[in-house]
């Protein structure tokens, strides 16, 4: 393709979904200039496999880009009911949640990046490379369509071509979750019910109620890891988990989906250079409760914040590296704590005690929501907690699914 026939921008965003959208917007905050084009292989709005639980962590970032308002009309919820079998803690959350489906949020998201001066178009990228003239990355899309950018933000979502074109195949672990919409039933309104099954842990249930007479249900498992002997459960498994965790809500859902989810692990990586990644594109959903919106909300934002720094500075090949700092001072010790619980929490014994802790301690209550929607830590009192029950289950059970890894567990107190 001839220089010609590609349009150059200052930014070039793949993806709009929360993370790619946010990106958008945070570029254009800090420079409401910038030439900023956001793609995406779906028109909007579009569904997409999701709880559709909005932590309040999302509307904190968001209102620093002015788009806290996308959850306008929805009836937030503040009660959370977590179980294992007949082990259950219930109670209000400190701060309210949302449950939106995907087709509304994320085309929300999208006209605000829109009105800020993102230009939206469609299109299926299928490569990204290096101008070697001018150091531009360059992005090739369907119908031979080429696009040059001063930096580029992979906002592809868990199958992402930018994250493998930079950093190879992931080898991290995923989860398999599917998610249907059932009416609510009674003793699910006003709430968000999540009931841990007995597969590979972290295996869950869940129904969120959206307050409209409408709840989220869906069930997710970790998938066995690649060259495994053990196969990943089939669509047909996942729904007979939901029914039997969450009786009736199987047989009255409909509109299901299903998706793979990119854990984030112990590290989190972001290359050198002009090239970005953000949300799930960058591996980061919560390994203990699949939240990956807050993490898409903030990367994204802090993404676009940094492109049009580094753009404004004439230094778009220092990008990576500030991104990557910013991510970690952000989420670092935050990412290595769920690990940690992710792996804890594969000993039922573990997610027991952590339960009836939750249902004697309010603080363990609050410290397990703040770990699961937002970017809270373990503290002294709960790593306790945790500690002594692997200690009791060593004693009188084993677990269903050993980790390979001995659980490793830093204390922030
Ligand atoms: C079943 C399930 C339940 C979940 N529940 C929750 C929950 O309750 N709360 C929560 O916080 N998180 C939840 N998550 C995680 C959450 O859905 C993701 O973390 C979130 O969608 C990440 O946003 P994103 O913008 O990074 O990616 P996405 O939302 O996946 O957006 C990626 C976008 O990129 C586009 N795209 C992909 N490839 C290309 C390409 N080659 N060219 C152009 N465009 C492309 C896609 O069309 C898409 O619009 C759940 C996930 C699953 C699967």
């Amino acid at each position: 393709m001839s220089d010609q026939q590609r349009e150059d921008w200052d930014l070039v965003v793949v993806g709009a979904g929360p993370a790619g959208a946010c990106a958008a917007l945070g570029a254009l905050t800090e420079d409401p200039s910038l030439r900023v084009l956001l793609l995406d292989r779906s028109d909007f709005p579009r569904d997409k496999s999701c709880g559709d639980g909005i932590a309040p962590h999302v509307l904190d970032a968001l209102a620093a880009v002015g788009a806290a308002d996308v959850v306008d009309g929805w009836t937030p919820l503040r009660e959370l009911e977590l179980s294992h079998g007949t082990v259950k803690v219930a109670g209000p959350m400190r701060r309210e949640v949302h449950v939106i489906p995907r087709a509304v949020f994320d085309a929300r998201l999208v006209e605000h990046a829109v009105a800020a001066g993102a230009v939206l178009r469609r299109h299926r990228i299928t490569s990204i490379g290096t101008d070697p003239a001018t150091g531009t990355s360059t992005l090739t899309g369907g119908l031979g369509a080429s696009f040059g950018a001063g930096v580029v933000v992979g906002a592809d979502g868990a199958n992402s071509i930018i994250r493998e074109a930079l950093l190879g195949r992931r080898r991290e672990k995923r989860a398999i979750a599917i998610r249907g919409y059932a009416p609510t039933p009674p003793g699910i309104r006003g709430r968000q019910v999540i009931r841990y099954g007995n597969r590979r842990q972290p295996s869950y249930a869940w129904a969120f109620d959206r307050g409209d007479g409408f709840a989220n249900v869906g069930y997710g498992e970790l998938l066995p890891g690649a060259g495994g002997t053990r196969r990943p459960p089939s669509r047909q498994l996942l729904l007979d988990q939901l029914e039997e965790l969450i009786p009736g809500v199987a047989a009255t859902g409909a509109d299901w989906r299903g998706h793979h989810l990119p854990l984030s692990s112990w590290r989190w990586d972001q290359p050198d250079g002009r090239v970005l990644l953000v949300g799930d594109a960058a591996g980061l959903v919560n390994p203990m409760t699949g939240e990956g919106i807050y993490y898409a909300v903030a990367t994204g934002i802090a993404a676009g914040r940094t492109a049009a720094r580094s753009l404004a500075a004439g230094r778009p090949d220092g990008a990576g590296a500030t991104h990557r700092q910013d991510v970690r001072r952000m989420l670092g010790t935050h990412l290595r704590h769920t690990w940690a619980s992710s792996r804890l929490a594969q000993f039922p014994a573990v997610v027991d005690a952590g339960i009836l802790a939750a249902a004697r301690d309010r603080h363990v209550f609050d410290t397990l929501v703040e770990i699961g929607l937002g970017d809270g830590r373990i503290d002294g009192r709960l790593a306790t907690v945790l500690v002594r029950s692997l200690v009791g289950r060593n004693r009188s059970h084993r677990p269903s699914d050993p980790p390979s890894d001995p659980p490793d567990v830093r204390t922030q107190t």
